[in-house]
């Protein structure tokens, strides 16, 4: 554990192909935060989180997770050079098998190496960042109780006892969840969904959990529900990077929040303040 921030995006440009969709992205989130990030179709907030969870490479800046680099390259210091992956004599000899290679790879990027684009998802996940996409992309032919241990495979904590309580604090969060248990997962309401794609993450015992438009496509009540459940989530010790068109009540739950448009924080600050904030009420508060 370090003393700086639980998460950290320095400076982060991500793009694909020849379409820049994150420009330049500085942001952090302590621990114990629920932080919103907030803006228009198109602004960049998916990108962020892909970037943030390793499905998508920066191409500049870096994604710092309690204090390990996880994403780009390290801004500042000089690093010591990287020795080439695949020319290692011992494996141009054959005696060392190239997954085994590969890992030590792995290992050094964590420790700060330069030139690597990142740590593949299953690692950032293990470290303790699990990532719920949208539209949620749970496993409709397998049952519910199924797409829930799949989220637990990831735990390196993992053992029965401690994957059993995982469940009952995922059944405790979402009771229509126990209910369902071995019904197959599409056969669930688009909110039911919604809410084993979260529980599904939360079996991997998270230290941060990336929420992307959690209340898209739910019903009023539904959604109400939703945003009071991140609350406990966070309340239970999880902190919540949180993207949502919905901002008013993203901001009511949330500690600070981003702003971004075309790639860019163009606005940053406490939640209260947000949501006062004459700039973010006439363009995503409906001016109310
Ligand atoms: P939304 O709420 O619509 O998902 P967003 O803020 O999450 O919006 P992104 O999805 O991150 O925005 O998209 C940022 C920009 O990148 C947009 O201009 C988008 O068109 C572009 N983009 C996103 N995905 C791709 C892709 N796979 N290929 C090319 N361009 C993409």
């Amino acid at each position: 554990a370090s003393d700086g921030p639980l998460l950290e995006v320095r400076d982060a440009e991500v793009a694909y192909g020849a379409v820049t969709a994150v420009r330049g992205i500085s942001l952090r989130v302590e621990a114990g935060e629920v932080v919103a990030l907030l803006g228009a179709n198109g602004a960049g907030k998916t990108t962020t989180l892909r970037m943030i969870s390793g499905l998508l490479p920066p191409a500049r800046g870096a994604v710092w997770f309690d204090g390990t680099r996880i994403a780009g390259a390290p801004l500042s210091g000089p690093a010591p050079a990287a020795p080439p992956v695949r020319s290692a004599p011992a494996e141009r000899a054959g005696r060392v098998s190239r997954g085994r290679h590969r890992d030590a790879a792995r290992q050094r990027d964590a420790a700060g190496q330069r030139d690597v684009p990142g740590l593949p998802v299953h690692r950032v996940t293990a470290l303790g960042i699990s990532h719920v996409p949208e539209g949620r992309r749970i496993f409709p032919a397998m049952t519910v109780a199924e797409n829930l241990a799949m989220g637990a495979y990831l735990d390196r904590r993992r053992d029965r006892a401690e994957t059993l309580r995982g469940l009952d604090r995922v059944h405790a969060l979402f009771p229509r969840l126990a209910e369902r248990s071995r019904q197959p997962a599409g056969t669930l309401s688009g909110g039911e969904q919604q809410m084993l794609a979260i529980g599904r993450a939360l079996m991997a015992r998270p230290r941060l959990i990336l929420l992307d438009e959690p209340s898209l496509g739910l019903a009023p009540l539904l959604v109400a529900t939703i945003f009071e459940v991140i609350r406990e989530i966070n309340a239970g010790g999880t902190t919540v990077l949180l993207v949502e068109q919905n901002a008013a009540a993203a901001l009511r739950i949330s500690h600070r929040g981003y702003v971004l448009d075309t790639g860019t924080v163009v606005l940053e600050g406490g939640a209260d303040d947000l949501a006062r904030d004459a700039r973010v009420r006439d363009a995503y508060l409906g001016g109310s």
